[in-house]
């Protein structure tokens, strides 16, 4: 080794000691007589001590080194003057005698500090550098320790981790393929995995019975700051379970990974069906730190001839809390706020519960003193807050209430980041109509779409509705939802052949078309499918979540941006005519002198 201690480990037990460091200069600073670096590696940050009493030499060399040389130093470990309590080697400084320079380096773009002056993109281009600096290199270290708990709680239930291809074949139903050509197989293509649902399937058809993979999916989507083209997924099956026993097993996990590295014991996870889930927060994914849920008033408001109520489909409020005493301004803002296309609603009818106890709407034209108190009624509200109430067309309306509320959670103060409320959604709705999901591929609309996956298993009392009222039968499925963030989901899924079969057929797939996309899971089915199931957790977003942070590139180590590049090495990047003719993908004809 070239070093005798790390930068972050010497303290006043370690005086007199002769040791060898290694590292990065952080920064130096020259006093004339005096010169300190302070060198830096992973495990933290030492002074330096140069003197011009001890060796005028050094002190010259000491001076001559930039920001992010490379050093070796070998010196004594001696009691610092001026002690520097918030660091864990502040006590101490090393009085160097020797020092070499292992490696110059150019000065960094920006700065190796927590609070960087570099912007994201340049981040992105030097990350390697990015990921010298603490915060990133601490997400980096509890990704690995969220990894090893993970394995170690699976491990401990017998589950066993094998690695599934990711050259496989591509399926147009879910989010749309990554794709790669085949050399050998000229005008074919594999494609990256989305999951590797029917190869963990096909495991417990082998009898392996308790799987697991902390395993790399692929997914052509459009990206948002919780999303990546490439991401990371625990993924889980098993075999002979029922629903309870999967939620039973990885309640348990997540307990376990909030014990291990957040030290919180979480009480036992609520759970919550779809329909109150859309019903109260107008989300399959709820935020439930906070309550501001969502009530259909539409039977108190309509017939009052206010037209704007009376011609909607539905009308929804909220009540929140404390919030009476915002200004018309505020209030103004809120509704040209609501009325972005993101949002997409068309006004903001409020209604202020005074401290004096009466209720004050911006519609009072229509509603009488004791109309309006029914609509506090209705709510549950008290004195001091505001009524916020959106109406329109039913889905529009619940998503723009919905996100209306999380605002509100945000301006009140009430998605607070170091607080965790978990629960499970369950009893999804097989499937949803599809028309025109721009992630998928055009061919699938105007047809049902499987809303968790095709394997997932109808409720056994639903399956007589499959051919009636596909629409109304409710799944298996389940997902875990952490601060009104997706983190896992899974579904109980099919072993029959026959019922798999009448579920591509339901989803538009000729006989043909399934057998040649799926016929090798259906033909496995008939070998002795044992029942099964299982769930897959989003391991960036589980990691950014107890990270405390929103976005899953901060714990990445090399993400994509927002265009789904990597800036560092710059790609995706054209490849040479004479690549694209081996693939057989060259519309130019080879030009033999390149
Ligand atoms: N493969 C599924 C997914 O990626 C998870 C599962 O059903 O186990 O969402």
């Amino acid at each position: 080794m070239l070093r005798t201690h790390t930068c972050g480990e010497l303290r006043l037990t370690d005086i007199h000691k002769t040791v060898t460091l290694t590292g990065w200069v952080q920064k130096s600073r020259d006093l004339g007589g005096m010169t300190f670096i302070d060198l830096r590696d992973r495990y933290g940050i030492t002074q330096l001590a140069f003197n011009t009493n001890w060796n005028s030499d050094l002190v010259e060399k000491a001076r001559s080194v930039g920001r992010e040389f490379v050093l070796q130093i070998t010196g004594t470990v001696i009691e610092r003057e001026n002690k520097n309590l918030m660091m864990p080697t502040g006590e101490i400084e090393v009085k160097v005698t020797t020092f070499v320079v292992l490696n110059s380096a150019v000065t960094p773009p920006f700065t190796i500090e927590d609070h960087t002056d570099g912007g994201d993109e340049l981040r992105m281009k030097y990350r390697y550098l990015d990921l010298r600096r603490n915060t990133v290199r601490q997400n980096l270290e509890l990704r690995h320790k969220l990894a090893l708990e993970t394995r170690n709680y699976l491990d401990s239930l017998q589950f066993i981790e094998v690695e599934t291809p990711v050259l496989i074949k591509s399926t147009p139903e879910g989010a749309r393929d990554f794709v790669v050509p085949s050399r050998m197989n000229p005008g074919e293509f594999y494609a990256l995995p989305q999951s590797p649902q029917t190869f963990k399937q096909l495991l417990m058809v082998s009898g392996f019975d308790r799987y697991y993979q902390i395993v790399k999916c692929f997914r052509d989507e459009d990206l948002r700051a919780d999303r990546q083209p490439e991401f990371t997924q625990i993924d889980c099956e098993m075999s002979f379970v029922e629903q309870e026993d999967v939620l039973q097993v990885f309640e348990g996990m997540i307990r376990h990974l909030f014990k291990k590295i957040k030290d919180i014991d979480l009480p036992p996870l609520p759970r919550m069906t779809y329909e109150q889930a859309m019903r109260e927060y107008g989300n399959d994914k709820p935020d439930t730190r906070f309550g501001m849920k969502i009530h259909d008033v539409s039977s108190l408001v309509k017939g009052k001839n206010f037209k704007v109520f009376d011609d909607a489909e539905v009308v929804l409020a909220i009540n929140a809390e404390g919030a009476a005493a915002w200004t018309r301004k505020q209030i103004d803002e809120l509704t040209e706020w609501v009325k972005r296309p993101q949002i997409g609603a068309t006004g903001l009818v409020y209604a202020r519960h005074n401290p004096d106890g009466t209720v004050k709407s911006s519609v009072d034209k229509f509603y009488n003193d004791e109309e309006l108190s029914g609509w506090a009624k209705e709510l549950n509200s008290g004195t001091g807050d505001l009524i916020l109430v959106l109406a329109g067309p039913e889905t529009k309306t619940r998503k723009a209430m919905s996100e209306l509320r999380l605002e509100m959670g945000n301006r009140l103060g009430l998605r607070n980041k170091d607080t965790f409320s978990c629960l499970w959604v369950v009893d999804f709705p097989l499937l949803e109509w599809n028309d025109g999901d721009p992630n998928l591929l055009a061919s699938l609309a105007g047809r049902w779409h499987a809303k968790h996956h095709p394997f997932t298993s109808p409720k056994p009392e639903d399956i007589a509705l499959l051919s009636s009222n596909p629409g109304a039968v409710r799944a298996n499925a389940y997902d875990l939802v952490i601060n009104g963030v997706e983190v896992g989901g899974g579904s109980i899924r099919i072993h029959s052949s026959e019922l798999q079969s009448k579920m591509f057929e339901i989803l538009g797939f000729s006989k043909e078309e399934a057998l040649k996309q799926f016929g090798f899971l259906m033909n496995a089915f008939e070998f002795g499918a044992p029942p099964h199931g299982g769930l897959a957790f989003g391991f960036d977003r589980l990691c950014s979540l107890l990270g405390g942070a929103d976005n899953i590139r901060d714990f990445i180590a090399f993400p994509k941006n927002n265009a789904g590049r990597d800036v560092m090495i710059d790609a995706p990047s054209e490849i040479s005519q004479e690549q694209l003719h081996e693939l057989r993908l060259a519309t130019l004809p080879l030009n033999k002198s390149v």
